[in-house]
């Protein structure tokens, strides 16, 4: 790559390798990979200045259902003053993910990324269950929903992996749930051969590692056994990741229990499932030991804690998995909040509150940033680990995916390099987002997206043909 292609960025501060840095200047080649970092005078002045910005990794959303955004603000009152739990608000998603055409699918999911976009989001993982017709009948292409959200992803400029998602029951012993026929995949070998055809349809269009395809094992739940097995091998084979949702409500582990005699963590692990491709996503209620294994074994564990506090699923015992040296990442799950900051300083605040302690997480080591690099770190390079993306950091290989924030936004003014990563962990809001780049090309500048009135047009739209009544 000759030096002319190169195009280098001379921030205020710059957090590489967990420091806050002044007076450096990265630079990138033409496919946006970062080639070297320097402090030599004559680069200082070729880079383009950003002034009076602090750059940052781009952050890394592990677990997404960009359709959950329609009910946004839809579920927060009682039915006839009935209860209201995670399984009633599960009735309501139900109906929505049921009534939804491919078209409002696609056009939800660019609103969902675009605003992801806008809070300093540049990877998404986006667990993905709607493959079907409403009636459970396969599309003439079984994987139409999934390329229009790949599709969205990159018409907004968001790297997208996404995780398909193999569902083939409602439960253990539990009759069929007419809300999960569209989430359906009847066996292994058709949701193989669909997966297949997804990856082939990637390479094809999308080589430039913008876009990847993983696999979902939905739960515990929502598979048999040897359905499980048969598509972790396959992942096995292919090297994908495998998320899976784990132990978010305890009548999941009660489920297990009843079918196989021990909690999902301690089931998964008997089978094999767990290690470096994998992730759990919420772990919430596990024991201190399950804890330790998927800690040991080298397995992710994704925590959602603004849409797990929305869902009254409980609190991740972060305590536990990073006492173990868990890689910890974070998502932003049913789109209740698209805040992965708010994600990340939660895991601690959870701990503040139940212990009445404070900087509960701080781990052993000099300085004084450490938990606020660590939380960083969760919604960042942890989040590309689970994902096995080459991204989350800055650093030489790896693209120039990064936010731009505004040094001047009351959110964060007056901080420096001692207090900077705590002033962004803790305090950040998102107006501090301005300027936000994927693999080196900026997709948001001074807090907009070139799309934004188009899609947010549209969005509305949207919500105006799904919600009867709406406008009155
Ligand atoms: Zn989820």
């Amino acid at each position: 790559m000759s030096v002319k292609a190169e195009h280098g960025w001379l921030p205020e501060f710059l957090l590489v390798d967990g420091e806050i840095k002044r007076g450096t200047a990265f630079f990138a080649d033409e496919s946006g990979i970062i080639t070297r970092f320097s402090q030599a005078p004559a680069d200082l002045a070729r880079a383009q200045r950003l002034k009076n910005r602090a750059v940052f990794p781009g952050l890394v959303n592990v677990h997404s259902h960009t359709f959950q955004r329609v009910i946004r603000g839809r579920t927060e009152w009682r039915n006839q003053g009935q209860l209201d739990t995670f399984w009633t608000w599960r009735e309501k998603m139900y109906d929505a993910a049921k009534r939804l055409t491919p078209e409002q699918i696609y056009q939800t999911a660019k609103a969902a990324f675009m605003e992801m976009l806008l809070s300093g989001i540049t990877t998404v993982g986006e667990f993905h269950y709607l493959h079907h017709q409403a009636d459970g009948n396969r599309y003439s292409d079984p994987n139409l929903i999934g390329k229009l959200v790949i599709q969205a992803a990159r018409e907004v400029g968001l790297r997208i992996v996404l995780l398909r998602t193999a569902y083939r029951r409602a439960g253990y012993g539990k009759a069929p749930n007419p809300g999960q026929t569209r989430f359906i995949t009847p066996d292994a070998a058709t949701f193989i051969s669909d997966t297949e055809e997804l990856s082939a349809w990637l390479k094809k269009f999308y080589s430039r590692g913008e876009a990847a395809v993983g696999i979902a094992p939905h739960s515990v739940r929502a598979l048999t056994q040897d359905y499980l097995l048969e598509i972790a091998n396959y992942a096995r084979k292919h090297e994908l990741c495998v998320h899976m949702h784990v132990s978010e409500q305890p009548a999941e582990n009660e489920a297990c229990l009843q079918e196989y005699g021990v909690s999902p963590v301690t089931w998964l692990a008997r089978m094999g499932l767990l290690g470096p491709r994998f992730t759990a996503v919420h772990a919430i209620h596990i024991s201190e030991a399950e804890a330790g294994s998927l800690a040991d074994s080298g397995s992710s564990i994704c925590a959602c804690p603004t849409s797990e506090r929305n869902l009254a699923d409980g609190a991740v015992r972060v305590d536990w998995l990073l006492a173990r040296g868990a890689n910890l990442c974070l998502g932003s799950d049913s789109q209740i909040q698209i805040d992965l900051l708010e994600d990340a300083r939660l895991l601690e605040y959870h701990l503040r509150m139940q212990r009445l302690e404070r900087v509960v997480l701080d781990p052993p080591g000099p300085g004084r940033e450490r938990l606020s690099q660590k939380l960083y770190q969760t919604a960042s390079k942890s989040g590309a680990k689970s994902l096995r993306q080459n991204a989350g950091e800055l650093t030489v290989g790896k693209p120039a995916d990064f936010v731009g924030i505004d040094l001047d936004d009351l959110s964060v003014a007056g901080a420096g390099p001692e207090t900077l990563m705590a002033n962004v962990v803790f305090s950040l809001e998102r107006t501090a987002i301005k300027d936000v780049y994927v693999g080196g090309r900026r997709v948001v500048t001074d807090r907009s997206h070139p799309l934004q009135e188009s899609i947010t047009a549209e969005f509305r739209g949207v919500q105006e043909q799904f919600w009867p009544g709406m406008k009155k």
